[in-house]
């Protein structure tokens, strides 16, 4: 409490209630005008290589700091954004920016390479044109596809899974990567999973959360890290908030790991400031851990 009061702590504001009755269109119509009028920022969370902390990736997260409500929740921009249908336009807003951010990351950093995230929502993933909209996405920020992971979580196979199957497919044609963000939090169905075309699985914060509290959350992670594998997939745990975790989490085989621990979402400057900075490109590197890619 003395913390927030003292303006320590950011308050996110929550809007599903209000979304839901929309207080007469007045939050698309905000929506809108940030669209407009450059509202919107994405702030950029690395993503570390687990054996030696070498960041390898950074996930985009949209912000939206309302001039009367202060912050508001990703989640709830998407819902008010997909209520307005104005989904399509945040969608490209955001993947143009950041691919726009890599591209830059990428000429002025050239011996730091690492990957871009960025989450798509079901909705937005199954709009008609969302191929074609990556496409020129693609070709007009000039971001190489390879660097370019897509995070879809699994609420995108509750309606028309065949669909979203195909979409898949042809998003990796185009040779970007998709990850299975959330996992372990939708239907937590292990049996979809080989039939996925996916590159990477993202586990879920609350079983990251887990592994410090003795073996059973230990066993979990474990268990899914070997699936993964055997499924070829990068394992990256979401969520990691202190050095033991991220020691039982490098033990257990996760490939790269994201969170507090090792860094917040940044500004795309503070991106830049992290890779200039004394030992490039790493974060929290082990004693004794060999330097370099
Ligand atoms: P996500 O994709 O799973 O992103 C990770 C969330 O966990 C982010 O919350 C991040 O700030 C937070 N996080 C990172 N490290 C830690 C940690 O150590 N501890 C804890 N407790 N949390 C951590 P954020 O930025 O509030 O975003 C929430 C969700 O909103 C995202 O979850 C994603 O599903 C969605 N989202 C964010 N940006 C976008 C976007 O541009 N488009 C779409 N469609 N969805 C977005
Ligand atoms: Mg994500
Ligand atoms: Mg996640
Ligand atoms: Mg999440």
């Amino acid at each position: 409490y003395d913390a927030k009061r003292r303006g320590l702590v950011h308050e996110v504001v929550d809007l599903r209630d209000a979304v839901q009755h929309n207080e007469s269109g007045r939050l698309s119509r905000d929506l809108r005008t940030a669209l407009t009028e450059n509202g919107l920022d994405l702030v950029y969370q690395p993503l570390v290589r687990c054996r030696d902390g070498l960041v390898c990736g950074v996930e985009a997260l949209l912000r939206w700091n309302h001039p009367d409500r202060g912050p508001i929740s990703p989640p709830s921009i998407v819902a008010v954004a997909e209520q307005s249908g104005l989904m399509n336009r945040l969608g490209t807003w955001v993947l143009t920016q950041a691919c726009t951010d890599a591209v830059r990351w990428r000429i002025d950093h050239p011996d730091s390479p690492f990957d871009l995230a960025v989450n798509v929502s079901a909705r937005q993933l199954m709009q008609p044109d969302f191929v074609a909209e990556v496409t020129s996405v693609l070709a007009a920020t000039g971001i190489a596809p390879r660097s370019l992971v897509l995070e879809v979580t699994e609420t995108i196979l509750i309606e028309d899974s065949e669909r979203a199957l195909l979409v898949l497919h042809h998003l990796k044609a185009l040779g970007v990567r998709i990850a299975l963000d959330d996992f372990g939090t939708g239907y937590s169905s292990l049996s979809y999973l080989h039939r996925l075309p996916i590159d990477v699985l993202k586990i879920d914060q609350s079983f990251v959360a887990d592994v410090e509290h003795g073996s059973r959350g230990a066993a979990i992670v474990a268990a899914v890290t070997n699936l993964a594998h055997a499924l070829d997939l990068v394992v990256v745990a979401e969520g990691v908030e202190t050095r033991r975790q991220r020691e039982v989490l490098t033990s257990i085989g996760a490939d790269q790991a994201q969170g507090y621990y090792f860094a917040h979402p940044l500004p795309a400057a503070g991106i830049d400031g992290l890779l200039q900075a004394a030992a490039p490109g790493a974060l929290h590197r082990p004693a004794g851990s060999a330097p370099g890619r």
